[in-house]
């Protein structure tokens, strides 16, 4: 069933967990990010970014809103880090039940602005916001951006954001970067912060840029109040390798039914690794009555 990203996080909330929100700019990647929550009765998140739906077209979108209608699980259709008006107007013109608007790269005045906008348009048409404070590194590998350094979420204005604009989650900036982190670099979110931002605010908290963060970490942070988190370049990385190793195994390839599965069988097996994190498994049986 096709939810909005309210109604899924307010039950992942009570209940503790976390939900993934997964990149899915190919069909390869919905079948890999959605058979297995679907295996696993976990509620899910397929996330587009504005790049990614430019490649995949709206007309692919009505086949992934037939697909999550007709499926067991919860599925919410987001748009991931929209960055001006007309990205989130073709959202939902597409029919996404949750949209992201990242004014994050904006002085906090113009990002109230720009978030409360966006609110205004979507929360009538029971469409779902997320918001971003402070900024989530770039690694220079990953399609999600991000910025060069990394500026941490203030607890005080992430809650006059949230009481401002009426968004529904928010994304904070703890110490993640979008991408893959190179062998020299560790990975350390702080969770310090994050408990400070948590007694600020009531809202669902996001976590974006959660591939290759030590999985303790990840763990309690989902115990402190994160309720979703993006995951993005694990799985690519563990799709594209075994693709790779397909290819140079069998040079003479064409099928792409004969070159994909191995791909996506690599690809579910980071997907089931993080539902367990996420304390995910089997929670899609808490939506029975939305
Ligand atoms: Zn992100």
């Amino acid at each position: 069933m096709l939810v909005n990203m309210k109604d899924l996080l307010n039950v992942a909330q009570q209940n503790n967990f976390a939900v993934g929100a997964y990149n899915i700019g190919s069909a390869e990647l919905l079948k890999v990010a959605l058979e297995e929550c679907e295996k696993n009765n976990s509620p899910i998140i397929l996330a587009i970014h504005p790049d990614e739906l430019e490649y995949l077209t709206d007309e692919f979108v009505e086949y992934i809103k037939t697909r999550a209608t007709n499926s067991k699980v919860p599925v919410v259709l987001h748009m991931d880090h929209g960055s001006n008006k007309n990205q989130i107007l073709r959202a939902i013109k597409c029919g996404f039940t949750s949209v992201m608007i990242d004014g994050s790269h904006l002085d906090f005045e113009d990002n109230v602005k720009l978030t409360k906008e966006i609110v205004d348009i979507a929360k009538p048409l029971n469409i779902s916001v997320e918001a971003e404070l402070g900024t989530i590194g770039n690694l220079g590998n990953s399609a999600e951006g991000g910025a060069s350094e990394i500026i941490y979420t203030d607890p005080k204005k992430a809650k006059e954001l949230v009481e401002r604009t009426g968004v529904d989650t928010l994304a904070v900036a703890i110490g993640t970067s979008h991408g893959l982190y190179p062998k020299w670099m560790k990975p350390e979110l702080n969770l310090e912060l994050l408990k400070e931002i948590k007694n600020e605010i009531n809202i669902p908290l996001v976590l974006h840029g959660g591939s290759a963060n030590p999985d303790n970490e990840i763990e309690e942070a989902v115990q402190l109040g994160v309720c979703k988190v993006n995951i993005s370049s694990d799985i690519k990385n563990a799709f594209f390798q075994k693709t790779r190793e397909v290819l140079r195994n069998n040079e003479a390839a064409l099928e792409p039914l004969l070159i994909f599965p191995e791909a996506i069988e690599e690809g579910k097996k980071v997907v089931k690794h993080k539902l367990g994190l996420f304390n995910c498994l089997g929670k899609a049986d808490l939506y029975n009555n939305i």
